[in-house]
């Protein structure tokens, strides 16, 4: 084999990126990873600063441990240089922040039903609540495949279930969970999500591991070194290289050229087609309905470094009763037209867990989400977020407690994921939606119409929150080039 030649590159150890690479290398395969950052991770890249580990963005690591994260440390025979330091503290839960419509904040913990005795809700609607809860845990997949094309905000609508049981679920297992305003997010994929939360007995631990989701990352692509292979970073790949129709190799910025039977690209899938290909070689009906896809949301907000502890668990979530807001809302936020009032908004910390920052010491976000055009004005939602703050986590606002703050922006996203290619995206939180026309049998798959090329992450194959679908996109696509069967 000549130095250049390997038996598959990937473009990209972004999670979905770092997974099919670490898998191949672990079957004997020479592999060629390239990414264009320092380090793995794509968008959960972490960073250390000021004795914190941490990443750009905030991160719910959904489904708890055993995940497909420790699957893959299992397969590739890293168990051991893993350890999930979020299981190392005793008694995490989520908090919900919950305004109501006579302006009253109540604190409510998703996993301890007492604390719902603040909403006063009469025996009637508590049944109705457990009724509803009830018949999407047990609902049959005949019963979830009618709910491909429903969405989730209708499904809600259609239950008769008291305003905080709605906002809860729908905010938290389609908004939230797919990053994506819930009157696009498929009902089947929101119970899907919500049963993959609360499922305690096959997910038990909560976690986030030593060095980050990055770090973790990280240790998972040193298989493809241990197997022979090289990995190039802050390396660019210009483009994919087609011959014959088929793809051979890939040539990197500073002209380097490396050829390899297999290119699995973790650039996003309109990167692929459209920059690093380039249509001509797609069949046009192709690259118009990759074109056509619509984005997921974006989140925008702070990120906080504090000199103290103010927040006393990883995660609270604020919703105010109105805070379902559609697709168009987040046009016109965007648009100017119209001011964030109601969003729901995500508050956590993972300075929390021990080793991820100095004592006492957190980094806090606070984020919304928002329409993914990294060109917007990110003022009015800062505002909203910071008034919301000071009236949930007043502590957070007393003299010296913050020590810096930064914008959580959408031009980040990008810079440390995949390049934005049309106008009114880039900052999208996942990529390519998971909504009604473009989930299940309607999204676009690992394999693409051209011989040897595959695309690998969120944009193709995987289901769930980011980092574990673009995880699970890359075993499923590890089965399908492969036949062997892990998960
Ligand atoms: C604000 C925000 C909040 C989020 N919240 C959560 C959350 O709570 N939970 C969760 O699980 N996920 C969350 N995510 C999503 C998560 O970050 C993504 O799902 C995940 O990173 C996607 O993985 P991926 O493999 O598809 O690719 P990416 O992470 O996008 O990585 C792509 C990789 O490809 C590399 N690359 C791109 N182009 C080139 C090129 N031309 N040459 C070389 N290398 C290239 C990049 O440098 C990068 O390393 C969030 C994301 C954001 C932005």
């Amino acid at each position: 084999m000549k130095q250049n030649d390997y038996d598959a590159i990937v473009i990209g150890a972004g999670p979905g990126g770092a997974t099919i690479a670490s898998l191949l290398a672990n079957d004997g395969k020479r592999i060629l990873l390239i990414d264009k950052n320092a380090s793995a991770g794509g968008k959960m890249t972490t960073f250390h600063k000021d004795g914190h580990t941490y990443e750009m963005f905030p991160l719910n690591l959904i489904p708890y441990a055993p995940s497909l994260f420790e699957k893959l440390a299992e397969v590739t025979g890293k168990t051991d240089k893993v350890r999930n330091v979020a299981a190392e503290f005793k008694g995490d839960q989520v908090n919900i922040l919950y305004h109501d419509r006579n302006d009253k904040v109540h604190l409510l913990d998703s996993g301890n039903l007492s604390s719902f005795k603040s909403l006063k809700m009469g025996l009637g609607d508590m049944m109705r609540s457990v009724l509803a809860v009830g018949k999407m845990l047990l609902m049959s997949d005949k019963g979830l495949k009618k709910l491909e094309k429903i969405s989730a905000l209708d499904y809600m609508n259609s239950l008769k279930i008291p305003e905080v049981t709605k906002i809860f679920i729908t905010a938290a297992f389609g908004e939230g969970a797919f990053e994506m305003s819930s009157d696009m997010v498929p009902a089947s994929h929101m119970i899907r999500a919500f049963r993959l939360s609360i499922n305690k007995k096959k997910y038990p631990t909560p976690r986030y591991y030593q060095g980050g989701v990055g770090g973790f990352f990280m240790t998972m692509v040193e298989t493809v070194v241990e197997n022979g292979g090289s990995i190039l970073w802050k390396t660019r790949v210009k483009s994919i290289d087609i011959k014959d129709g088929k793809a051979i190799g890939v040539t990197t910025e500073k002209g380097e050229k490396f050829t390899a039977p297999l290119i699995i690209s973790n650039a996003g899938l309109r990167q692929t087609v459209f920059k690093l290909v380039g249509e001509k070689h797609f069949p046009k009906e192709y690259a118009k309905r990759i074109q056509g896809l619509h984005s997921n949301l974006a989140d925008v907000g702070w990120r906080y470094f504090t000199s103290q502890k103010v927040l006393d668990f990883s995660t609270y979530v604020y919703f105010p009763y109105n805070c379902l807001e559609p697709w168009s809302v987040f046009e016109e936020m965007k648009d100017g037209k119209r001011k964030p009032l109601s969003n729901y908004i995500y508050i956590g910390t993972k300075s929390v867990y021990p080793t991820i920052s100095p004592s006492d010491k957190q980094v806090i976000y606070a984020v919304m989400s928002c329409h993914p055009d990294p060109k917007q004005d990110l003022t009015p939602y800062l505002e909203y977020i910071e008034t919301k703050l000071k009236l949930l986590f007043p502590k957070l606002f007393t003299d010296g407690v913050i020590e810096r703050k930064e914008v959580m922006g959408l031009k980040e996203v990008s810079v440390l994921g995949v390049d934005a290619i049309f106008a009114g995206q880039g900052g999208e939180s996942y990529g390519i939606a998971n909504s009604i026309g473009q989930s299940d049998g309607d999204r676009p798959t690992c394999d693409l119409p051209i011989p040897g090329l595959y695309s690998v992450g969120n944009d193709t194959e995987g289901f769930g929150v980011g980092t574990h679908r673009a995880c699970e996109s890359g075993f499923l696509t590890y089965q399908k080039l492969t036949g062997n069967k892990i998960i």
